[in-house]
């Protein structure tokens, strides 16, 4: 059993598809070809494929919700799970 994933796709309608994984639940949109969504680790990711030949190719768009946050008033970087903004000192929500 070394080496095997667990990985379990639903369709919701025609467009909207949940991810079970392992790591934990995602989502995604998309037409044959073409999809977008967001994985269990936070990341959001696209993916194109060529329909009927199984070849695709995923991007990364953007990087775990626990990195992506940053202050509104410098911009700079804060943490999740932060109250104030260790640059400025900006309130955070
Ligand atoms: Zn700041």
């Amino acid at each position: 059993m070394l080496g095997w994933r667990f990985r379990k796709s639903i369709s919701l309608g025609r467009f909207f598809r949940i991810n079970l994984s392992k790591k934990g639940v995602g989502a995604s949109v998309g037409v044959p070809g073409f999809r977008i969504g967001v994985g269990a680790d936070g990341k959001v990711r696209r993916t194109v494929s060529i329909p009927g030949t199984g070849l695709y190719k995923t991007e990364v768009l953007s990087k775990g919700a626990s990195t992506s946050r940053a202050c509104p008033e410098c911009g700079k970087r804060v943490g999740a799970k932060d109250s104030y903004c260790r640059s400025c000192g900006a309130r955070l929500e």
